[in-house]
């Protein structure tokens, strides 16, 4: 029986490599029918504000799968990345990448005999990515860098089980919690309440400055690592490096209902057109979804096609043997399609599945709310106003002073979160937006009422730029001190 999915060609070199991706598929009678979408930027040009048509987003909510060439998004159209915007409308939260050494693709670490076969499991959803960016004073710009419990779960969850059916024995957590204690500490606080559903993964956390020096000195101590949004993106590029670079990165974009399947690297503008592009990663990806359509034998059956290519020494002109003729797209694909069959000397894969099968899709009737812990004890215990400002940290405090009623008190002035009030250094330098907080004489608890109250006086002698509560869960402070407080 045939799988219905949704194809996107992309623009750039996606049509390219995507036509030659597809014909590999029907040489070696991979059981696929192909509904294709129109997605992409000739899409935003003609007024599609999400980049695709009606159409194509009801064709990939109908049927869940969606393989996509790279896209472009228009730049100063104030549009948002149509690669970004499907990932996160359609919660693919997982965004796994598989990265490993390939004979015929010469890197410093094939050179040096040192095997790589390591995956970035990337948070897909949250963190820099939620796009909520504010521009507070004209000189300084902020963004809001949202981490989440369910969002960390769903995550965390994926890599754990991959890292099973992949027989990997151990999972890292990259993080940075030394530096962002609530949001990073809440993903790695998550990672570690997850690890004890898995006592067969050997569990351990890694701060992510130090994961890119390891990485690169010595890539072989690890096999899986979980990150969050950004972190993940840099880390996976970094190991894209290790490989032999983005032609060789495949990516999986895995949700509850909706997955996703492209290639890494973006359109290559600089080559569009002219046939030489490298479809491997986008094979790669490929692959991937065969594995977690269930289609385990062509997916071995391709991979080993192309691992036997690459290692005959074929190749596409970004990539081996330079001083040996360069294949172009469709002929890098004809050798592929005529090594069906073949299987390398190293590394030939046998018909394991390695990914999740999915093959049915749930369609739900309304937007799915997860809430972790119901019955936290929450007290707000004060503000934090930050305000526009050129005066000095003492100026700022007498006039917020005047402001305060006999039950509040002014605690901390800070300025690019380095403590400037009550005390602080003459040498720190400021900008023109400070944080007031404000808290209860007795430490008590702070109505919404007596905050805004706060913010409605200080905004007669300054302009508000954004007010946060300070809040205590079961007793436990939910918010950070300034540097030096
Ligand atoms: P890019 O990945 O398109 O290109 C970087 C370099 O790698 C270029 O020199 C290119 O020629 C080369 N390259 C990339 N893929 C190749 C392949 N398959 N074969 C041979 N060489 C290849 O990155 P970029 O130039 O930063 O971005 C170009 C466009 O792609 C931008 O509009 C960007 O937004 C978009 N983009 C889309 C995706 C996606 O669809 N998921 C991802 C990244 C970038």
């Amino acid at each position: 029986m045939s799988t219905k999915i949704a194809v996107a060609k992309g623009d750039g070199i996606g049509p390219e490599i995507m036509a030659a991706v597809l014909r590999i598929f029907e040489a070696a009678n991979v059981p696929l029918e192909y509904e294709y979408v129109e997605m992409g930027k000739s899409y935003f040009d003609a007024g599609h504000s999400t980049g695709m048509t009606p159409a194509a987003k009801e064709t990939i909510e109908r049927l869940g799968l969606l393989f996509k060439g790279p896209m472009e998004t228009p730049k100063g159209k104030g549009v948002k990345s149509i690669n970004v915007t499907a990932r996160k409308v359609w919660n693919t939260y997982a965004n796994q990448r598989d990265f490993r050494s390939l004979n015929g693709v010469d890197t410093v670490f094939s050179k040096a005999g040192i095997p790589i076969n390591l995956t970035i499991v990337r948070e897909n959803i949250e963190d820099t990515y939620g796009g909520i960016e504010h521009l507070l004073t004209n000189d300084v710009a902020v963004g809001r860098r949202i981490i989440t419990r369910p969002g960390s779960a769903q995550v965390i969850r994926y890599a754990f089980e991959m890292a099973r059916r992949k027989g990997y024995t151990k999972l890292a957590c990259g993080h940075k919690a030394n530096i962002m204690k609530l949001t990073d500490g809440m993903f790695l606080e998550t990672f570690y309440e997850i690890a004890k559903d898995y006592p067969d993964i050997e569990s351990s956390d890694i701060i992510v400055d130090d994961l890119c020096m390891k990485l690169v000195s010595r890539p072989e101590m690890f096999q899986a690592i979980v990150l969050t949004n950004l972190q993940g993106d840099i880390v996976s590029d970094l190991c894209a490096g290790l490989v032999g670079g983005l032609g060789f990165a495949p990516s999986a974009n895995i949700g509850d209902n909706i997955s996703i399947f492209e290639a890494v690297h973006g359109t290559a503008p600089d080559i569009q057109g002219k046939g030489i592009a490298n479809p491997t990663a986008l094979l790669l990806s490929g692959i991937l979804m065969l594995r977690y359509l269930g289609y385990t034998n062509a997916a071995a059956n391709i991979e080993n096609s192309l691992l036997y290519t690459l290692e005959q020494g074929v190749h596409t002109g970004d990539f081996g043997d330079k001083s040996t003729p360069s294949a172009n797209t469709e002929t890098f694909a004809d050798a592929v399609i005529a090594n069906l069959g073949q299987a390398p000397v190293k590394g030939a894969v046998i018909a394991q599945p390695d990914m999740e099968v999915k093959a049915n899709h749930d369609h739900p009737t309304k937007n799915k709310l997860t809430v972790v812990k119901k019955d936290t004890k929450e007290e707000i215990v004060g503000v934090d106003v930050f305000v526009e400002s050129n005066k000095q940290p003492n100026e700022l405090a007498e006039i917020a002073q005047k402001k305060l009623n006999e039950n509040t008190q002014l605690v901390m002035i800070s300025n690019r979160g380095t403590q400037v009030w009550p005390t602080g250094s003459i040498y720190t330098e400021l900008v023109n937006e400070y944080r007031i907080r404000v808290e209860k004489k007795d430490g008590g608890e702070i109505s919404q009422k007596e905050i805004l109250h706060i913010a409605g006086e200080l905004s007669e002698d300054f302009k508000i730029c954004s007010v946060e509560f300070l809040m205590k869960f079961d007793g436990k402070i939910g918010y950070t001190l300034a540097q030096g407080q």
